[in-house]
């Protein structure tokens, strides 16, 4: 049996946004994105995925997720 060392590749994000609702707080989330680098991360060719790679991917998953409006506990 072959052992395979999965390395995280790994990216935080924060953000401070203004509650989506009525109270107009500002709100600090924190996020943790992450893919690990394995034998069955694939490319659609088939090919392993490379860090580089990787972190272009989860900085795009970040942007977006700044992007994403935030409602506190109390506007939800
Ligand atoms: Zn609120």
């Amino acid at each position: 049996m072959p052992t395979y060392t999965f390395n995280k590749v790994s990216l935080y994000g924060e953000k401070s946004v203004k509650c989506a609702g009525d109270c107009g707080r500002r709100l600090r989330r924190k996020r943790e994105f992450f893919q690990t680098l394995n034998p069955f991360n694939k490319n659609v060719d088939g090919s392993l995925k490379q860090p580089e790679q990787i972190r272009a991917e989860l900085t795009e998953d970040l942007n977006a997720w700044k992007q994403q409006p935030e409602t506190c506990i109390h506007c939800a």
